[in-house]
């Protein structure tokens, strides 16, 4: 077949122009990026041996080679891994533009990649960094079990070429032409630190042949008359490959610890913790987990997160994301676990069934979950910046983990009405500060800690001085049916029922009080709930305003505002909900609407102020009202009556 050409997608085009002019610092991890490729080649086709060994037939030396060619200026890496097919290079380099390609584009955009190309590897385009030392490059790779070889060449200027051959063994191997600025990654001595630096427990050898010349010199460095030229070709391994996660805890250095994480996490912040440990007893196993000190782009995308927990069956790698170890609501951990309990020909629907593996996830949930109670007892502020990432994940377990739904609940942190902005309080806090005769944890769910600070059902929380947490993630919706009680307290929303504040004492005189306010209102409520019965429930007087005169309060069992755009967002059936409002009894609207109704029952003003306090209950909550013309017109008729 003849070379064809062909135009990068538009999208990938636009991503190698920011690699090629605005990536410079850091450029090292080019190398780090081909190899981590090269590795998880041979790790999926090491994988696919397991079930058909013919895929390794004469050649199951794993490695990864280095050729460097000082007056070509090339750089060749090559893998003996599971090669691609055409299809695969099409859909891998060059015309798919991933959601990864975009997000990374965006990073560059906001500035955020300039000075940290390592950012790349996270969002899967990790190929394309080779074009911030090359100004060419040529992959040639023939797919494992397969006769035909593909080459595929770029300059990364728009167009790239398909060509059939090219290779004859199993495998890829990348060329690098190097840029005239980039000609060091040559030298033997700049590859062995970079490789050091970021590539050496890549568990299959890097290799490279290294020439030596022990030719005797004279004393001016010049080769000695007449000696034997002594030029000898060694090929040498250039990491040293130890797993790190069987290595003992005492000999790993941090700088290890991390280097490994971003190796699999493909993330370029250091972790925030690293939890290596080993199992003993009747389950054995291995496990190196780190904890992300930021939130992956993709950690809310339906298809979650791509990299997690690697599994490895008496040292062959299994599989990545082997999404069995760990529940979905500590999806954020990424690690390796080694067992030998498990038979190397697992698949992942097996996985989900076995019995050992599911004793491997508990234990890795409850050392992540008692691993975050300690740093949220010994590093507050640690646990906090880790929370404010991964917090909303978290809470997901409260739903759906019942054995550990109380260790989760202790995890848990909240704004309130008692914390400034960006502080927070746990439960266990909170219900220590409660206050005498308070018999529940109150919550308030909304938007955003703005639209909540100013709401009129805080008002009497305030004038007690009764804490009232903040909910304001959606998922805090979706788990407060099934929350349950925390420290024998109910969690009880002050928006939605009624309300229980106060010693005994004080009850009955409000109760007393609100009995006379009843009677004296009794007509008045009946007028305005006729005048609002096509949008509201029922009309009561409140327990919990202190300033405002009206406010909109969702019935006991009822489902919520916010729990009614969260399903509409969803494009999920909503039934019609009508609300309470509730009405100051201590308000002056009240006392002169009353007065407006005992002269003239029929007068036309009251149905007017109805409508304009179910309207300002509204806005308070920071709803538009419904018929904003005529609300308007309201209030001008009012400012012109009162004039
Ligand atoms: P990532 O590795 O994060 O997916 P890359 O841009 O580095 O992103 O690579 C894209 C894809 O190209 C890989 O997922 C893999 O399928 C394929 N690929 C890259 N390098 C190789 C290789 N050496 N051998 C086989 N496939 C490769």
């Amino acid at each position: 077949m003849a070379t064809e050409k062909k135009e990068f997608k538009t999208e990938v085009q636009q991503l190698l122009d920011l690699v090629i002019h605005s990536l410079y610092s850091n450029k090292d991890i080019f190398l780090r990026e081909l190899i981590s490729n090269g590795s998880d080649a041979i790790d999926k086709l090491r994988f696919n041996a397991l079930s058909d060994k013919d895929l390794v037939k004469n050649d199951s030396e794993f490695r990864i080679k280095l050729y460097t060619d000082n007056e070509a200026r090339t750089l060749v890496i090559e893998d003996n891994g599971i090669g691609m097919t055409r299809d695969e290079i099409e859909a891998n380099i060059g015309t798919i533009a991933s959601s990864g390609t975009r997000k990374f584009m965006e990073e560059i955009k906001k500035g955020n990649a300039t000075d940290n190309p390592e950012l790349i590897g996270q969002f899967g385009v990790g190929f394309y960094s080779a074009f911030m030392v090359a100004d060419k490059v040529t992959l040639k790779t023939r797919p494992a079990g397969s006769d035909e070889s593909w080459t595929w060449e770029s300059s990364g200027d728009g167009s790239y070429e398909i060509s059939e051959g090219g290779r004859d063994k199993r495998g890829t191997e990348i060329t690098l032409h190097l840029k005239e600025d980039s000609k060091d990654y040559v030298v033997e001595f700049r590859i062995r630190q970079i490789i050091k630096k970021y590539s050496d427990f890549v568990e299959y050898p890097i290799l490279m042949d290294i020439t030596r010349d022990d030719t005797e010199l004279d004393d001016e460095g010049n080769p000695k008359e007449g000696a034997e030229k002594k030029v000898t070709v060694t090929e040498e391994t250039l990491n040293s490959m130890k797993a790190i996660w069987m290595r003992p805890k005492s000999e790993v250095k941090k700088e290890e610890y991390n280097e490994f994480y971003k190796h699999i996490s493909h993330d370029y912040t250091d972790p925030i913790k690293t939890i290596h440990y080993s199992a003993e007893g009747t389950l054995e196993f291995k496990a190196l987990l780190y904890l992300p000190a930021r939130a992956p782009f993709d950690m809310f995308q339906h298809e979650g997160v791509k990299h997690g927990i690697n599994l490895y069956v008496k040292r062959v790698f299994i599989m990545e994301n082997c999404e069995a170890l760990i529940p979905r609501y500590l999806r954020f951990a990424k690690g390796v676990v080694e067992s030998n309990d498990l038979p190397l020909n697992v698949s992942r629907e097996i996985l989900q069934e076995d019995v050992v593996i599911k004793k491997i996830e508990k234990n890795v949930t409850s050392k992540i979950l008692s691993t975050l109670k300690d740093m949220m007892k010994k590093s507050s502020e640690e646990y906090l910046s880790f929370y404010k990432e991964f917090g909303k994940v978290i809470k997901e377990g409260v739903e759906v983990d019942a054995a550990n739904k109380d260790k989760i609940k202790d995890l848990l942190l909240y704004e309130s009405s008692k914390t400034k902005p960006g502080e927070f309080v746990s439960l266990k806090e909170y219900v220590e500060r409660m206050v005498p005769d308070q018999k529940e944890i109150y919550f308030l769910t909304g938007d955003s800690r703005a639209a909540l600070e100013n709401s009129p059902h805080l008002e009497v929380f305030k004038k007690k001085d009764v804490e009232v947490l903040f909910m304001t993630e959606p998922v805090d919706e979706f788990i407060l049916p099934g929350f349950g009680e925390y420290s024998e307290k109910n969690l009880k929303s002050i928006a939605q029922g009624d309300i229980d504040l106060g010693s005994e004492e004080e009850k009955k005189i409000a109760e007393e009080q609100k009995k006379e306010a009843s009677g004296k209102y009794k007509k008045l409520i009946k007028k305005v709930q006729d005048a609002l019965k096509d949008d509201i429930k029922e009309v009561r007087l409140s327990d919990r305003l202190t300033d405002s005169a009206s406010c909109l309060v969702t019935d006991e069992g009822d489902i919520n505002p916010q729990m009614e755009r969260i399903f509409a967002a969803m494009n999920q059936p909503v039934p019609e909900v009508k609300r309470i409002l509730e009405l100051n009894p201590d308000h002056p609207v009240l006392e002169k609407m009353n007065t407006l109704f005992d002269s003239n029952k029929k007068d036309p003003k009251i149905a007017d102020y109805s409508e304009l306090l179910y309207n300002q209950a509204l806005l308070t909550e920071g709803v538009a009202v419904k018929d904003p013309v005529r609300f308007s017109k309201l209030i001008s008729d009012l400012m012109v009556a009162n004039n």
